[in-house]
């Protein structure tokens, strides 16, 4: 009897075998398999829906030093209904893409200042919202040289811009659509719509002036942007009882092993003028002593840390709770309510 079912077991693990070695090799059965595939793929829901609070999702961790995983720097916030990016840095339209943000709810892009790691990825955030159908032209908020920056990168991709309206029409993409507007703005209030306020503040990211962060507030909660700089009072002063803040930061203990290991190269001396325009991890306690803030996250990671070992020595000193973002991380800040909730990628 045993004999028995052990042999009607083989046989069937037999036929499970052969009928998926004859599937994965058929055209048909390969023409289904996609197709199922790609239908749930677009049944996928968008991450960021409408939303009653501000959502924050992370599109971008790294700083200029390359990082398998991560993009340079890039953070999305969703208000109600509306988007809005801090910065695009390289690599960080495909994580917003993957991460099925509802770009063609981009209201806008702020900008710290005008570092390639900020900046590089305008083009691709501008190209893909034009595509999803956003119906203004993407705006660009930033301190003084954004028209320049903004110029450029039209003139730049002009060519591309014509390219694609010749090939899909006038009708899916309004050529004016195509051109990214730049607009200069003042420290302080930059944006006020409904329930929305967005600010922004000077830091210190010398000798790179002006250099801004930025905060969010919406229905009673709050999300501050640091932008690169060192821990100012100006900071502390903008972060003041805010829920949420995206720090950049630095690491001394690993930076200076890294200086060392390349002492007497060009790369060991681009580290060492690292550490004076970024807020070191040791300095973070008293940040979130004095500003009050509720829940500390770390992005702009100068280095990104690439393993346990990094990312235990980059946690050193942390006030408790610290999250040290990644890539496709989101923050949920429910209006009426005290929470941050963390879904990680
Ligand atoms: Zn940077
Ligand atoms: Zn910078």
């Amino acid at each position: 009897m045993m004999k028995q079912a052990l042999g009607f077991l083989a046989s069937l693990i037999v036929i499970i075998i052969a009928f998926g070695i004859w599937a994965w090799n058929s055209e048909t059965a390969q023409d289904w398999m996609l197709e199922k595939a790609v239908t749930a793929e677009m049944a996928r829901p968008a991450s960021m829906d409408s939303y009653e609070g501000l959502k924050v999702f992370l599109c971008g961790t790294s700083s200029p030093m390359p990082a398998r995983g991560r993009a340079q720097a890039c953070i999305a916030v969703l208000a109600g209904e509306s988007l809005y990016l801090v910065d695009a840095g390289a690599g960080s339209a495909q994580v917003a893409t993957l991460g099925r943000l509802p770009l063609e709810r981009l209201e806008a892009v702020f900008l710290t200042h005008f570092h390639s790691d900020h900046i590089a990825a305008l083009p691709e955030f501008n190209l893909n919202s034009w595509v999803a159908g956003r119906p203004k032209p993407m705006t660009v908020y930033g301190p003084d040289g954004v028209s320049e920056v903004v110029d450029g990168l039209n003139t730049a991709y002009r060519l591309d811009s014509t390219y694609r309206v010749a090939h899909h029409g006038e009708e899916l993409l309004p050529p004016e659509l195509g051109v990214m507007q730049a607009q200069l703005m003042e420290v302080g209030t930059v944006l006020e719509m409904g329930a929305l306020s967005i600010t922004s503040f000077l830091v210190n990211h010398d000798p790179i002036r002006p250099a801004v962060g930025y905060r969010f507030d919406y229905r009673g909660r709050s999300v501050v942007i640091s932008g690169d700089t060192t821990i100012t009072p100006g900071l502390i002063e903008a972060a003041a009882g805010a829920d949420l803040l995206l720090q950049d930061s630095l690491s001394l203990p690993i930076i200076e092993t890294l200086e060392q290991a390349s002492a007497g190269t060009r790369f060991g001396k681009i580290l060492h003028e690292f550490q004076n325009y970024h807020a070191h991890t040791s300095d973070l306690s008293d940040l979130v002593e004095q500003s009050g803030v509720q829940q500390l996250a770390l992005y702009h990671l100068v280095p990104p840390p690439q393993n346990a070992l990094f990312k235990k020595i980059f946690s050193r000193e942390l006030p408790k709770g610290t999250v040290l973002t990644e890539d496709g991380m989101m923050f949920e800040l429910p209006a009426a309510s005290d929470d941050v909730l963390r879904i990680d990628p």
